[in-house]
Order: C-alpha cells, then structure tokens, then sequence
C-alpha cells in the first residue's frame, strides 16, 4: 500500500510499505478514501529535525472498513468509518461519557504501534 511519510521539516514523501493486517481481535483494517491536513501535521512540517528513517504523518480519514477482527463489534465490512487524530476502544468509561480523545485503551494515528514501518512493529489498526 502507499502511505504518507516524513523525513524532516518540508519533507514529506508517499512510499510504498507493506499492507496492513489484523494481529489483534480488536483492530479494523480501513481503507482510507479521503483524508485532510491537521493544523498538527503542520509542527513537524515546519520544524521536524531530519529523519532518515521517516515516520509516519496524517491523521483525519474517512475510509471503507475492508476487514476486522473477532471482537469487532461496532462496524463491520463495507461500513464508511470516519476517524478523529485519536482512535478509541468506545467500551471504557471516558469512552461511555463521550470523552474519546481520552480513552484508557486509545492512541494517536502513526504513534503507539497503530501502524507502523514493517521492521518497527505489527502493522494493523486498532477497531
Ligand atoms: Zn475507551
């Protein structure tokens, strides 16, 4: 697949890295149809020191789930998804009151191994 990366301040290349799978039963695999450029990707485009080995930038989708795991329950094949920067399990109690961004089981999109450059970690996205 093609994703979105950066090697330092103004340098932000799409590459070709290995296709997502599920590795745990709670990811969803999306394929994304549009996405946007947050007022936070704009930071590391300014300043990001050098970073041969790039990371991953760009969060903000809307994508087609293409597969899921067993404990999926929310969405399933075929849904239109739209994610926020965060990503959320929607079962803790911040989950309950509406309060995703502070999930006890969530993250950032391309930070906390949501996916990540083969040779770093299980690819995958969490569901
Ligand atoms: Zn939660």
């Amino acid at each position: 697949m093609r994703a979105t990366y950066i090697y330092g301040a103004g340098d932000v290349r799409v590459i070709d890295v290995a296709d997502p799978t599920i590795s745990q039963p709670t990811d969803a695999l999306v394929r994304v149809v549009s996405a946007c450029i947050c007022g936070s990707d704009l930071h590391p485009y300014h300043d990001l020191p050098a970073t041969p080995e790039g990371t991953p930038i760009g969060h903000e989708f809307v994508g087609l789930v293409e597969d899921t795991g067993a404990d999926v329950s929310m969405v399933r094949k075929g849904d239109l998804v739209i994610a926020p920067f965060a990503w959320s399990d929607g079962t803790c109690d911040f989950c309950r009151e509406g309060l995703h961004t502070s999930c006890r089981h969530g993250g950032f999109w391309a930070r906390d191994g949501i996916w990540r450059r083969p040779g770093r970690g299980s690819p995958g996205a969490a569901g």
